[in-house]
Parts: C-alpha cells; sequence; structure tokens
C-alpha cells in the first residue's frame, strides 16, 4: 500500500511554491537570543506608526461581541466604502486581506489551460492564484525592473483571462502612469479581467480612476487594503471594487465570515482616519528621501518609488540580511523574485531608518 497524501494530491498544490513572508519580530528575537523590543522589523511594509487609532479604538470595542458571528455581508463597510468611491456597496467584496480576493479572481476566472498575465517581478501572490488553480502563468520580462505594459498587452492571447499589475509594484516599488494604466485597462479584449492591484495607491499624489471604465462595462477591479498605510496588516482585511456582476460572482466563491469582526470594525474606523493617513503620509515621505540619501552616500543603487518601502541593490544581499537579522533589524530578501542582489526595506520611523543605514554601513 505505496499511496501517500503527496500521490492524492490535486496537481497543483505539489508546484504550488511556499510564500515566504518577513520574518516576525519574536521569531527573530528568539532565534538570536535578542530582547524583542528592540528588534525592528522592515521586512513587510507595514506602518511604522502603528495602526489608525480611530481603527484601533474600534477593534478593541468590537472584540466585546467576539462571541458573535461577523456580518458575513460586510454591510456597514461596504456601505461606508460606497459612499467613499461614490458607487454602490453592491460593487464592493470585502476579502480577509486583499490576498483573499486575488484567490476568489483566480478560483473565479482561471482553468487548467487558461493565463494570467503579469510581470516578472510582481508581487508573488498572482502567482501563486494562478498556479493553485492549474492555470499558467505568463510572466512579462521587466526592463530595468519597470512594467512593459506594451510587452503586457502583447502577451495577451486567447487563453488569457486575467492581467494582474500592481501600482505601485511590490517588491520593485515602480509606479506606472495613470494615463498608461488608462490606456492598458482600456485596450484589452473582452474576455480578459484586468485587475489593478493598489495597495499603496494612499501613498501617491495620483492614482489611475477606473471608475468611468467600469460603469462603461469594461472588465476591470481594482483592490486596496487596509494592511499598508491603515496599519491594519494583523486585522487581515482587503476588498475589491468591480462591477456588481463580478462582485456577486466572487461572492458565491468567497466563504462566510472570511473578514473578522474587530477587523471589520476596524476597517470602518480607520476610513474616517483622515488625520492618520496625512501623518503616515507625511512620515513616509520624509522617510523615503532619508533612506534614499543614505543610499547614495553609501553608494547603494535603489529603485526609485513612492510607495513605503524601497528596493536596495547590495554586493552581498544574503550576508547583509543575516547581518541585519542579527543586529535586530529585518528585511526581506528577494532571492524569491530573481533579484539576488537586493533587498527590500520598508521605511521605518526616522530613528528606524538611521538605525538600519547605520548597521549597512557598518
Ligand atoms: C501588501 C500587498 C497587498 C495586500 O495584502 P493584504 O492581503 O491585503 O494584506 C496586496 N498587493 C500588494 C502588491 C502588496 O504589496
Amino acid at each position: 500500500m505505496a499511496c501517500s497524501y503527496t500521490d492524492l494530491a490535486n496537481r497543483p498544490v505539489l508546484t504550488q511554491p511556499v510564500y515566504e513572508a518577513g520574518r516576525p519580530i519574536e521569531v527573530v528575537a528568539r532565534e538570536f537570543g535578542l530582547d524583542p523590543t528592540t528588534v525592528i522589523k522592515l521586512a513587510s511594509n507595514e506602518n511604522p506608526l502603528g495602526p489608525s487609532p480611530l481603527g484601533l479604538a474600534a477593534a478593541s470595542r468590537a472584540l466585546a461581541s467576539c462571541h458573535l458571528y461577523p456580518d458575513s455581508g460586510c454591510t456597514f463597510l461596504r456601505e461606508r466604502l460606497a459612499r467613499a468611491w461614490g458607487l454602490s456597496p453592491a460593487n464592493f467584496v470585502v476579502g480577509n486581506g486583499s490576498n483573499e480576493v486575488m484567490i476568489l479572481l483566480a478560483q473565479a476566472f482561471l482553468r487548467p489551460g487558461d493565463e494570467a498575465v503579469f510581470g516578472s517581478q510582481a508581487f508573488v501572490v498572482y502567482r501563486l492564484a494562478t498556479l493553485l488553480c492549474g492555470a499558467t502563468p505568463v510572466e512579462v520580462p521587466m526592463p530595468g525592473y519597470r512594467h512593459d505594459l506594451a510587452a503586457m498587452r502583447a502577451a495577451v492571447t486567447e487563453r488569457t483571462r486575467l492581467l494582474f499589475l500592481a501600482s505601485p509594484n511590490n517588491p520593485t516599488g515602480g509606479t506606472d502612469e495613470p494615463a498608461r494604466i488608462l490606456e492598458l485597462a482600456g485596450s484589452l479584449p473582452e474576455h480578459v479581467i484586468f485587475c489593478l492591484d493598489e495597495a499603496y495607491a494612499e501613498y501617491l499624489d495620483a492614482s489611475a480612476d477606473l471608475r468611468p471604465l467600469i460603469a462603461s462595462g469594461r472588465k476591470v477591479v481594482v483592490t486596496r487594503t487596509f494592511s499598508k498605510i491603515y496599519g491594519l496588516a494583523g486585522l487581515r482585511v482587503g476588498y475589491l471594487v468591480g462591477s456588481e456582476e463580478v462582485c456577486g460572482l466572487l461572492n458565491r466563491v468567497r466563504q462566510p465570515f472570511n473578514v473578522s469582526l474587530p477587523g471589520l470594525a476596524a476597517a470602518e474606523a480607520a476610513l474616517d482616519d483622515g488625520d492618520f493617513l496625512r501623518r503616515a503620509r507625511a512620515a513616509n515621505a520624509a522617510g523615503l528621501a532619508q533612506l534614499a540619501e543614505g543610499f547614495r552616500l553609501l553608494g547603494l543603487e535603489h529603485i526609485p518609488g513612492q510607495a513605503n518601502f524601497l528596493a536596495v541593490r547590495l554586493p552581498d544581499a544574503a550576508a547583509t540580511f543575516d547581518r541585519l537579522l542579527r543586529a535586530g533589524i529585518i528585511v526581506r530578501p528577494l532571492r524569491g523574485y530573481g533579484m539576488r542582489d537586493w533587498l527590500r526595506i520598508t521605511v521605518g520611523t526616522e530613528a528606524q531608518n538611521r538605525r538600519l543605514l547605520a548597521a549597512l554601513a557598518a
């Protein structure tokens, strides 16, 4: 009887790469015998200012009701989002992080033999979602680590069902011009769904407004998250904006109660925390400038970016990653993205950035 779990597994499970996450503070502290309060994490593009205060207060209040299931329909959050976007609540699907809505898209629209198009250094979740559904990833080379939108358009075939684009892109940090994004979105054939991943849109001065395309019946969706500028990564809330039809289909795939009670409460309140957003944006702009100048003084190349992280090139990225860990600074190696010489560094507080730059100089 030689039949293992592996023999029984669905084929895509066997080729599914394991997501390499930024390492948690407590785990690194234990491994290297460090005091966790001295360890800093600049690895997962979290907000160094902490959670949105309004979001945190709402989540804390909601915890008193955590014996109850959350609202499976995410009614109040979708109503609040509808007001913010000038759309209807039926234009939103809320997920356990925006990662979940990308998995929902793949589950709803990708079959074996179908293709999903994205950049060679695009966010790895597009690849994971595609492979999970037995579909074929079509990874379009990114010269100079920038999206080649014309090449992405040219990579679309009869079999393409999804095209993913993040602006700013993670892990490279590069941004595509809103006009070029709209042009690409408007140029796709009817059998292709364009997914614009705007996880970092709140850090930009201007982002592409896809609402007119959605209204005109184009197959475009936008994803956003509360994990980044709102500082709610640990609560796992993200959402998709699209037509009522696509949202209805995704809601069939979505599991009941997929978003937690404190997560829903926090997300709704955080949307009113304009004050926190302004502070986070200003702190990030200052931090980006601080890191860019620091890298320049150290003679290190980086990819210019407007998100809350920068990719920086080092002659010995793997060794530097280890050395930083031992010094209590967690960053993100990019070898999994075919960027062996690069580290991705989240913008921290002024003091955290200073500590990182000093450690790099050592
Ligand atoms: C962080 C990030 C997300 C958001 O992930 P969540 O599941 O919402 O935490 C989505 N896309 C990109 C490109 C990201 O960097």
